[in-house]
């Protein structure tokens, strides 16, 4: 019997058939019962690229399926069932892979995720996972969304998320999008894996409009090197959104989140962020949107 058939075995034990997922691991795909308008997303993480090759296996497998329900929150989407393609480097040896998928596995039931699927195989190169999740939602949330004369609201605080081993750990905001969908009208939603003035530039663009941040009003987490991290480190994985005036009030005076909730800036016409200080000055910070590059 070789391991990977093991694996798959002990992860079927793991993930008994539910309503929403009667055909799981062990048949040639899985069914999906779902209720609601199907989401779905998918991101790879790789050693050397998004962790280094010392991160302890269960972070590994927590942080491929905490980036996917990321995704999910940022959509306003519940996540439902998530597949796993895992790449293991074979000298790291069976243990590796079985605690990469006991990581993964237990973030999942914490977010009532069922495994459904997936594949396993090694080679002699390094590490990478990369898991789909499957959500549903009533109304998603696009970017695209975003008005001139809106405020831009962030949850949690940002920067140092990489030096602190947040990127590791970090709680996706799926409950936290759920609750703010039910308490507002969200026009526009991304969740802040490249930075808050990336991410936010991405926002931006895609509703056809432009932000102005107020510097000081930016939420720099503890232990993050100031104004700059919190608006340039990537990996933070809050969720930022643009809503009306009258619902930023009404959310900033009673917010249904406890992990915070801070108003950042507001949306005008035209492009582009600018980030401004107390005095309304126009500060410049080089955007840190990391772009994935080809050998040409
Ligand atoms: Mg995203």
């Amino acid at each position: 019997m070789s391991a990977e058939f093991d694996l798959i075995r002990s992860l079927q034990r793991a993930a008994r058939p539910d309503s929403r997922t009667p055909l799981g691991i062990g048949d040639d795909a899985a069914v999906l019962n779902l209720a609601g308008r199907p989401v779905v997303c998918c991101d790879l993480i790789a050693e050397g690229t998004h962790f280094p090759a010392e991160t302890p296996p269960d972070l590994v497998g927590r942080k491929a399926l905490a980036v996917n329900l990321s995704d999910c929150a940022a959509m306003a989407a519940t996540p439902t069932a998530a597949f796993v393609g895992l790449l293991v480097d074979r000298r790291r040896g069976f243990a590796y892979a079985e605690a990469i998928m006991g990581g993964l596995t237990e973030l999942a039931e914490q977010f009532d995720v069922t495994l459904a699927g997936g594949d396993t195989a090694t080679h002699d190169g390094p590490t990478s996972v990369c898991v789909t999740v499957v959500g549903t939602c009533e109304r998603e949330v696009r970017r695209t969304g975003a008005r001139p004369g809106d405020a831009l609201l962030v949850t949690g605080s940002l920067g140092g998320s990489l030096p602190s081993g947040r990127h590791l750990t970090f709680p996706p905001r799926v409950a936290e999008a759920q609750a703010l969908v039910a308490a507002a009208n969200l026009h526009a939603m991304i969740d802040l894996s490249d930075g808050l003035l990336a991410d936010c530039g991405r926002l931006c663009e895609a509703s056809g409009v432009s932000a102005e941040l107020t510097a000081e009003a930016i939420p720099v987490a503890e232990g993050a090197a100031g104004l700059r991290a919190a608006l340039t480190d990537g990996e933070d994985f809050e969720l930022l959104f643009a809503v009306a005036e009258t619902d930023a009030v009404r959310l900033l005076a009673d917010p249904p989140v406890d992990c915070g909730l801070t108003r950042v800036g507001r949306i005008g016409a035209g492009a582009g962020v600018t980030v401004r200080d107390a005095t309304g000055e126009p500060l410049s910070f080089r955007t840190a949107g990391y772009e994935h590059q080809f050998a040409s």
